[in-house]
């Protein structure tokens, strides 16, 4: 249902709507613009109620859009992880597996690299931020056709190469957060003869 939907922000709205249908969530967001991009969530209850506000300041629309939902993704993560347990699971070991491999995959798994403002994005930090960096890459990048598009799936393509785990935590991904196709487009990706320099390239 969710993929036929191009816009990423209208994706995400259905997705957020369930958990609010489902759960009975409460979400506020106070979005703005402003010369520096920023973002964070805060959780507390009403009545046993968890309720999420979402605080986004952004220099355009743009990135408005990713950074609300880099936010969103910390909700869905703390909601689907606990009915979900997998998803976690699946995020921990890629995390460490990352980590054992090389540091520097964080980067081109970060909003950072694929905008303007490399602060975007620390998936360094957290299992749980990881989560919400990719799921925001593929929030906005998997519909698009365009060379930053086609730059983060061939370096998908080159990390998978080296890192299994990346493929469970995308398989994950694409099947709870109704993202089609974005398995068989690394894939595809993978053929590519020259992935091996431009990994050189980018460490
Ligand atoms: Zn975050």
């Amino acid at each position: 249902m969710i993929s036929t939907v191009q816009d990423p922000l209208e994706q995400i709205n259905r997705i957020l709507y369930d958990r609010v249908e489902r759960f009975g969530i409460k979400i506020t967001v106070n979005p703005g613009f402003s010369s520096y991009n920023d973002g964070n969530v805060s959780k507390w209850f009403f009545d046993r109620i968890p309720s999420y506000h979402i605080y986004v300041r952004a220099r355009g629309e743009w990135f408005l859009k990713m950074i609300f939902i880099h936010e969103v993704s910390h909700i869905l993560w703390d909601i689907d992880t606990k009915s979900n347990p997998e998803l976690k699971i699946r995020f921990q070991r890629l995390y460490i597996d990352i980590w054992r491999s090389r540091k520097s995959i964080f980067r081109v798994l970060s909003e950072g690299f694929y905008s303007n403002d490399y602060e975007m994005g620390h998936p360094e930090s957290s299992p749980e931020e990881l989560f919400c960096s990719l799921h925001t890459l593929m929030r906005m990048y998997a519909n698009q056709n365009d060379s930053k598009s086609n730059l983060l799936f061939l370096n998908l393509a080159t990390i998978m190469r080296y890192i299994q785990s990346l493929r469970d935590g995308l398989e994950i991904m694409q099947k709870y957060y109704n993202l089609d196709g974005i398995i068989d487009r690394v894939v595809e990706k993978q053929s590519y003869p020259f992935i091996p320099m431009r990994w050189l390239m980018f460490f």
